[in-house]
């Protein structure tokens, strides 16, 4: 069986502790490679390799640390289909799904790229009589990132372009259930000219995150995945001085007005629901339909998921692939046989697919679930769409606000006025008019409200260069040794 390598100091290296963690084929629910989990003294090797690193690509010219992006990028862009595949062979998402994945980390390469012109301080020149101040930003040093199953491509490039470009080096711990795709992105970096050391990879789970975590070279870290996890990381990092942005979990409610398109309302919740079978964060999975838009939006949803194809990616045909583990599909199952109260419309198990040995479940369907059920409290992750029903825009609007979460949401409605009310009111950090997925560009920052984010800074985008930088203001004189005089005062600038 095929071991799946750590990535230190420029090369691929076998694991030593014997702890094998698999990496299934969710498709055909069979094994296909492991990786031996990294040991404390491994994840310490690799930010030994980080530090010893970072003296020099600092010193690197701002040019040179973008012409590497420049490179990267291209080399990405060469090899899309290979990442791609790579990347639907152990998540299971489709290849195109994959593809989208890779465009939009493409967007963070292409940011970072630009990176120089926004890492300009301030100057002011005589702030006082011959006294010039100005500011600078520096990067921290080693930098790690931790990150979920659900992009393994992206996500980590929402954090390592931009830390990189910044002249920091970086240690990634990556999903261990899809950890192939970081090795050749590693690989990549190599060929666009990063030096050795720059960028690491270990391999593993939580032995090698409480290293990163406890390690004093490691400065600051960024997580993406589970709230709870996220919580304990900014909790215990931020504990120990490190600097934190930890992105969490979500439930995004999408709400429709009586307004709304209803035809245009289903394809986006239909979209948005069951792309990638549900596994992403800005997944929509609840619906909110106010007033009388209820019965023709579900009809509408119903109607349309009796056409999505479920598949495995080797079928160029299948438009929702399956869920990434076993465990993960009977616990998302589970939530269909407890439904209770709710109504039931499309039960995802009754699909033929279901029974095959993947990991599928068919696209489901639940009307009138109340707020207290655990399809509505829980964040699923799977491709279960919940409706919940209500009589007034307000009801919506104080049902997203009370939510635990606050990632993203989406209002559908021909009323502008309306849907300003509601960009105006939400507490969520990323809103959609009338788009169900409202990711932002990569020259916007990425990040939630309420328990879908630890931490201060957003990440990528304009936030993320600020996150993996800190700034240094410089007060300084240059005197003409004609004038100069001794002033036991304090300086003062008027
Ligand atoms: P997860 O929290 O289980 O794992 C994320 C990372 O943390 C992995 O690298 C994992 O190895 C590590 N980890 C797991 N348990 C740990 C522990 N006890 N201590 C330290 N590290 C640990 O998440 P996942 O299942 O890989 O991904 C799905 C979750 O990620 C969902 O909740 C989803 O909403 C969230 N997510 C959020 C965003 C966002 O931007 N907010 C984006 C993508 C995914």
């Amino acid at each position: 069986m095929r071991e799946i390598r750590h990535w230190i100091d420029g090369a691929a290296v076998a694991g030593t502790s014997g702890r094998q963690l698999p990496v299934w084929d969710p498709a055909t629910g069979e094994q296909q490679a492991y990786v031996v989990a990294a040991t404390a003294a491994e994840t310490a090797h690799a930010v030994a390799a980080a530090k010893a690193a970072f003296p020099s690509w600092r010193a690197a010219s701002l040019s040179r640390r973008a012409e590497v992006m420049f490179r990267f990028r291209e080399l990405v862009d060469a090899n899309r289909k290979e990442i791609a595949s790579l990347v639907s062979q152990e998540h299971g998402k489709t290849v195109a799904d994959a593809g989208g994945e890779l465009a939009r980390g493409l967007e963070n390469i292409e940011f970072a790229a630009g990176a120089p012109h926004l890492l300009k301080g301030g100057y002011s020149e005589q702030a006082s009589t011959g006294v010039d101040v100005y500011s600078i930003r520096q990067p921290l040093g080693v930098v790690a990132g931790i990150t979920p199953f659900n992009f393994p491509a992206m996500v980590p490039m929402w954090m390592f372009c931009n830390a990189l470009v910044c002249g920091n080096t970086f240690v990634l711990k990556p999903s261990e259930k899809d950890p192939s795709v970081s090795l050749l992105l590693a690989d990549l970096l190599r060929q666009a000219g990063l030096p050795d050391g720059a960028f690491n990879v270990v391999q593993g789970d939580r032995e090698a995150v409480e290293t990163l975590i406890d390690h004093p070279d490691v400065q600051a870290l960024s997580f993406v995945g589970s709230t709870p996890i996220a919580r304990h990381i900014y909790q215990t990092a931020s504990g120990k001085g490190k600097r934190v942005q930890a992105l969490g979990g979500a439930k995004n409610h999408m709400v429709v007005l009586p307004d709304a398109d209803v035809g245009a309302a289903a394809d986006a919740a239909v979209s948005a629901g069951y792309g990638s079978a549900g596994e992403r964060c800005m997944a929509v999975s609840v619906v909110v339909a106010v007033g009388a838009v209820g019965d023709p939006l579900v009809a509408a949803i119903k109607d349309r998921i009796a056409r999505i194809a479920v598949g495995p990616a080797s079928d160029p045909a299948a438009e929702m692939g399956p869920l990434i583990s076993r465990e993960h599909r009977d616990k998302v199952a589970g939530y269909l046989a407890g439904a209770g109260g709710a109504e039931v419309v499309v039960d995802g198990r009754d699909a033929p697919i279901s029974e095959s040995p993947g990991f599928f479940l068919g696209a489901s369907l639940v009307d009138k679930v109340p707020t207290d059920s655990p399809l509505y409290t829980d964040e699923i992750f799977g491709p279960v769409l919940s409706v919940v029903r209500t009589d007034t825009y307000e009801q919506a609007l104080e049902l997203v606000n009370k939510n635990e979460y606050g990632n993203g949401t989406a209002i559908f409605t021909r009323d502008g006025g309306a849907a300003r009310r509601f960009q105006y009111d939400v507490n969520c950090g990323m809103v959609g008019v009338n788009v169900p997925v409202p990711v932002p560009v990569a020259y916007y920052s990425f990040g939630g409200w309420k328990s879908s984010l630890f931490g201060d800074l957003h990440m990528y985008g304009p936030e993320g260069l600020q996150f993996y930088t800190r700034s240094k203001v410089v007060t300084a004189r240059w005197p003409d040794p004609a004038s100069s005089t001794v002033d036991l005062g304090f300086p003062e600038v008027r």
